[in-house]
């Protein structure tokens, strides 16, 4: 690899180190996760101050110290901020579980990671703060399918009777698969369960079968929506194998 180099990237996480240095983890979709510095950038004049925050999105220039194998950033050329998403507290949180997600337990095809993770911004950004949590949903479900962790859809994942159209579907925190009612209830688990209504089965449906920003259009009650929501979460965090903090600070918001 070259000692100058460049690669889009989407800004994950900042963390301070002396007093004006910021480690920055991005997602790049040719390299995947990546670690580097950007000196100065906590300075009240650093020019990478604001450009290498969280959710910024854009071209990174790096130079790569070949003997320390360390990533400094020389310049950022951030083409997108997200406005729309830090100006709203439900966004904000939203996008906050997508970037620990995909920084705990990104492992599989960074473009695909990178690409996801795009698109899901954009439509953030310029939805409404109502399309927020089916947006949680979305993007959670085909990062899910994008590790090869989703459950199945149609089949119980203890006794793998299929299932009907109007059957209800359960999620066991920790259990592989969705459980058939009958399942679930043998398993005397309910207050780490949470229902899966057909609705809310299909959306996911359509979340695995339909162009991204199509899927993002499928309307959800309310009741539905609330377990969705709920499992999800709960499976990004046990695909992560840990809490995630994003999810405890969103607690009521999310
Ligand atoms: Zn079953």
């Amino acid at each position: 690899m070259a000692r100058n180099f460049q690669t889009p990237g989407i800004i994950l996480k900042n963390n301070r180190f002396g007093e004006i240095h910021k480690g920055v983890v991005f997602l790049s979709p040719e390299q995947g996760l990546v670690d580097a510095v950007a000196y100065g950038a906590f300075s009240p004049k650093g020019k990478l101050r604001s450009v290498t925050n969280p959710l910024c999105t854009g071209i990174l220039f790096l130079y790569r110290d070949p003997v320390k194998d360390t990533r400094k950033i020389t310049d950022m050329d951030c083409r997108e901020f997200f406005e729309g998403i830090r100006a709203s507290v439900a966004k904000f949180f939203t996008a906050s579980v997508w970037l620990e997600t995909v920084l705990r337990t990104f492992g599989g095809d960074a473009r695909e990671t990178y690409d996801l993770l795009l698109r899901c911004l954009r439509l953030l950004d310029g939805g409404t703060e109502e399309e927020a949590p089916r947006l949680l949903a979305l993007f959670l479900w085909r990062h899910l399918e994008g590790s090869g962790t989703a459950p199945d859809l149609r089949d119980c994942g203890r006794c793998g009777r299929t299932r009907k159209d109007r059957d209800v579907f359960h999620y066991l925190r920790g259990n592989p698969g969705f459980l058939c009612s009958e399942c679930a209830h043998s398993s005397g688990a309910l207050e780490s369960s949470v229902p899966l209504s057909p609705g809310a089965l299909a959306f996911l449906g359509h979340a695995s079968s339909r162009e991204l920003e199509t899927a993002a259009r499928v309307g959800l009650d309310a009741g539905s929506l609330e377990g969705l929501k709920r499992a999800m979460l709960w499976l990004a965090e046990d695909l992560a194998g840990r809490p995630l903090a994003s999810i405890r600070a969103g607690e009521g918001i999310l």
